[in-house]
């Protein structure tokens, strides 16, 4: 396994969100990333799941994202290399993105949490525990999302984001605070971010999910994920057209985490899931005690995993600080393990087993993202 490294906060999409809150004049809690842009009237922001930096760089090779790839090399454009969050999961990076928080803050710890005060596993993403049921957690206690605070400050904001997502916990969670406009088809998007133009919306923010999805099970190099790539650039380009000399409109496309390619042999432990867990296929947190769980990956010939004690991951700052509330450190449980490179863990239940690509662990292509942009105003 490669070297560990806890993320880069201060170039992160932390740093991004507070950044977008600094242009908007609201005060930000934590260090906004220094990126040199002009001043916006408007921001677009798009949030290309699972689209990490090594897949940025092939395209900037190629022109699967040929639209984007003008734009961010026009004299008004950039990109700029950033971190996830740890975990390098959808949950803990999009609560970090809308919250304008570390993880430690906002509590989404991951994909998958402990419930302390609820004694089981919950997923983050649908509030249901592992047997389907939905459950009311604390986790998503109401807390000040950007849209909020922007609210304060007269920004009206709108979230283009999948229809079948609006009456998620999480959704409701995240995004509270601007107006939720559900897609059935991507198609839809660049009618939705005029409407939001002409009703004053001065960020908008859409969420695209198909990369994520096509890459865990067709590989992020796949045909696949290389033509929801193209749909993307399709849709930048035509948001762009439909709003026109929209003047001081700043587009903004950045990611939650990358994506690592699974190929090599997956592990099981006999007995590992009758203890209170929390599934993460590219990292597991459990209640044993690390030593003792050490002690079963040897056993299990499973060398190329680290297990280590999860208070050395908070003492050492990947979720951010140590938080007040102890509460929030019970939900990553007492040791974590971290599959080898290209390996993941197998997990009972529904999911098939064998995936092409994952996230939420430890390596930079788990970790590495990017910011990207460029504005109307002056092309
Ligand atoms: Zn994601």
């Amino acid at each position: 396994m490669g070297v560990k490294r806890v993320p880069e906060f201060e170039h992160s999409l932390l740093s991004l969100s507070n950044k977008i809150l600094a242009d908007f004049f609201v005060e930000p809690l934590y260090k906004p990333l220094p990126i040199p842009w002009p001043r916006a009237r408007a921001v677009v922001l798009w949030t290309g799941d699972g689209l990490g930096r090594d897949v940025l760089q092939k395209v900037l090779e190629g022109d699967t994202l040929a639209f984007w790839k003008k734009r961010i090399q026009s004299s008004n454009g950039g990109v700029l290399p950033t971190d996830s969050v740890f975990p390098t999961t959808t949950a803990s990076a999009l609560a970090t993105l809308h919250f304008a928080v570390p993880p430690s803050v906002h509590g989404a710890l991951g994909y998958t949490l402990w419930d302390p005060e609820l004694l089981t596993t919950i997923n983050v993403l649908s509030a249901q525990d592992l047997l389907g049921k939905v459950l009311p957690s604390t986790i998503y206690k109401h807390r000040k999302t950007i849209y909020d605070r922007s609210a304060a400050n007269h920004v009206k904001s709108w979230v283009i984001s999948p229809a079948s997502h609006s009456q998620s916990a999480f959704s409701q969670w995240v995004y509270h605070g601007a107006l939720y406009c559900g897609y059935n088809s991507p198609s839809q998007i660049p009618g939705l971010v005029l409407s939001a133009r002409k009703e004053e919306a001065r960020f908008i923010v859409v969420y695209w999910p198909g990369f994520d999805r096509v890459g865990h099970l067709e590989g992020k190099d796949s045909l696949a994920a290389k033509k929801n790539l193209k749909m993307l650039d399709q849709m930048l380009q035509a948001s762009e057209e439909k709003i026109g000399k929209d003047a001081g409109v700043r587009f903004v496309l950045t990611s939650d985490h990358g994506l690592i390619d699974l190929y090599r042999e997956q592990y099981t432990i006999p007995g590992i899931f009758s203890r209170p867990f929390v599934d993460e296929r590219r990292a597991l947190y459990t209640d044993w005690n690390w030593i003792a769980m050490r002690r079963r990956l040897t056993r299990a010939g499973w060398h190329e995993a680290l297990c280590v004690p999860v208070s050395q991951l908070w003492e050492e700052g990947y979720f951010g600080r140590v938080p007040a509330d102890s509460r929030v450190l019970f939900r990553t449980l007492q040791s974590v393990i971290f599959p080898g490179d290209h390996q993941q863990l197998i997990m009972p239940g529904a999911e098939a087993p064998v995936m092409a690509a994952g996230h939420g662990g430890l390596t930079d292509q788990e970790r590495q993202i990017f910011v990207s942009w460029w504005s109307i105003s002056t092309q």
